[in-house]
């Protein structure tokens, strides 16, 4: 491996609790090199999935939080000023691309179109990333590949990827995981009982209900394992979720003290 990408490396197995199908439909996508779209509420596992892949493949891994400010030059690189003169360095995209890492893009809805269209040329036959402020054609690395996640809850007709986009890319779908699937994340990833872990599977399960009534998004498994967390510290269950599960999901008093009261049923 490059000593470039090196430190990108997932050197520990990630916890990662398999669905269905999707490691190894993964695993032949990436066998084919195809793009993948990662498609799901968020804090439903998209990137600890990418991470237990990259592990499995024995690939370097370089993730890329998209947001609206990020401009072309971010993903692809710049040239940076120095004591002597100017120097290139590469952008994530770049570096994945040269090293044969891959690289995730987190949120890229979140981006620009006109920052995003620098994939494309990577996730066509060409496999290549011109890098115009430099005057160089990069080809990709055999071993590069480019995994973006979405969330089409948040799609907007401003916010949505252009078809052009979708379509170079193969998507698996990712959701919340069906109630028992859940609870053994929870208890794993906190140490909490399966009685504890069922419990606030349930609040979740409640809350999930709701969404489109008042709730834009549901409860996550992230947010769950951060209440599970909370609990395993011995902090009151109540406080805990309350903290942790209703307080960050809405701004809503009446929303709040219908999960408030939700919560109560379970603890
Ligand atoms: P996102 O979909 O926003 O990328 P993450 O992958 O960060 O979400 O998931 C949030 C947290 O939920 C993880 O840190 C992990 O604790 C837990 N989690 C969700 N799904 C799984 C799963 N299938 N296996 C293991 N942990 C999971």
């Amino acid at each position: 491996m490059h000593e470039q990408v090196r430190d990108y490396k997932v050197t520990q197995e990630p916890y990662y609790r398999a669905v269905g199908d999707e490691v190894d439909l993964y695993e032949a996508a990436y066998a084919v090199r195809m793009p993948m779209m990662l498609k799901g509420p968020t804090g439903c596992g998209k990137t600890r999935f990418v991470e237990y892949m990259a592990w499995k493949l024995g690939k370097p891994l370089i993730t890329v939080a998209c947001n609206e400010d990020m401009t072309a030059s971010d993903l692809v690189g710049r040239y940076l000023l120095d004591a002597n003169g100017t120097r290139w360095q590469d952008g994530p995209l770049t570096l994945a691309a040269r090293h044969g890492a891959i690289c995730y893009l987190d949120e890229v809805v979140e981006a620009r179109q006109d920052t995003v269209v620098v994939i494309h040329p990577l996730t066509d036959n060409r496999r290549v990333l011109p890098l115009e402020k430099k005057g160089e054609l990069v080809e990709a690395h055999k071993d590069f590949q480019l995994v973006i996640s979405y969330n089409p809850g948040y799609q907007s007709l401003m916010k949505d990827l252009k078809q052009s986009t979708k379509q170079r890319f193969g998507a698996l779908d990712f959701g919340y995981p069906e109630a028992d699937v859940e609870k053994e994340i929870v208890s794993h990833e906190t140490g909490v009982s399966n009685d504890v872990a069922g419990k606030l599977v349930g609040v979740a399960e409640r809350a999930r209900n709701l969404k489109g009534h008042g709730l834009d998004e549901g409860i996550s498994t992230r947010m769950l394992v951060h209440a599970g967390s909370l609990i395993a510290r011995e902090v009151d269950p109540l406080a805990a979720c309350r903290m942790a599960l209703v307080r960050p999901l809405t701004d809503d008093p009446d929303m709040r003290d219908a999960l408030d009261a939700a919560v109560t049923t379970f603890f």
